[in-house]
């Protein structure tokens, strides 16, 4: 649908007033078109050349302005606001994994074009599915040096409980982190599985990304995950 709209000036009389862009900035409406171009445009070349990320590819190439509902400074953010360090505004509310909805909070309406850009790719990767991790990584990977300032230092992990592979590898939807060793993370590659036995997931392309190991904090879950 693109730009989510309101309706103003409207009386009971009968003048059915007229709809107005909740992102009530026409600048800001045009940098968040810019952003979209870049995350579809660079960013998607990224993810297409980088091999094992083809679901990915395709389901991004879906994500277009018109295909998303963008929303500013909604309810969302409020209730975001209350997760994050004080003083730390949410640049851009999610909805969680699949849902063609970004909500962009007034964090997000003083950065540079390159962040929004960089903002604006996390945000579809989560659309696509993906979790934090997945988003951070990919958003590290493709926009780095070019936006990507958005990797946090820690990051509280939750509420997806991720399950671990091949006992180090912890697994998110596009890629897998191998966090108490090398703290690189990789495109996640999944093979065989069927209704009897699960896919075996390993280590594909080393991504340009790595975590620190207090970068996303270990939850008790991930305890045997080492
Ligand atoms: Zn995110």
């Amino acid at each position: 649908m693109g730009f989510v709209t309101h309706n103003e000036g409207g009386t009971w009389v009968g003048d059915p007033g007229h709809a107005v862009p909740n992102c009530s900035d026409p600048a800001f409406r045009t940098r968040v078109e810019a952003a979209f171009a870049a995350a579809l445009g660079p960013g998607l070349n990224c993810i297409r050349a980088t091999p094992g990320l083809d679901e990915l590819a395709t389901l991004l190439a879906t994500k277009t302005l018109d295909a998303i509902d963008i929303d500013c400074d909604d309810d969302v953010c409020r209730q975001s606001a209350a997760s994050l360090p004080s003083g730390d505004p949410p640049l851009a509310a999610e909805r969680g994994p699949g849902l063609n909805r970004i909500a962009y909070c007034t964090g997000a309406f003083t950065l540079t074009q390159q962040a929004l850009n960089a903002l604006t790719f996390h945000e579809l990767i989560h659309s696509c599915g993906g979790y934090e991790i997945d988003a951070y990584a990919l958003e590290a990977h493709c926009f780095s040096g070019s936006g990507a300032a958005s990797v946090p230092t820690v990051f509280i992990y939750g509420p997806d409980p991720l399950p671990c592979a091949a006992g180090h590898l912890l697994v998110g939807r596009f890629v897998v982190w191998d966090h108490a060793r090398s703290g690189r993370v990789f495109v996640k590659n999944q093979s065989g599985g069927d209704w009897l036995s699960a896919p075996a997931i390993t280590a594909g392309v080393d991504l340009n990304v790595q975590f620190g190991p207090d970068t996303f904090v270990m939850p008790p879950w991930a305890a045997g995950c080492v």
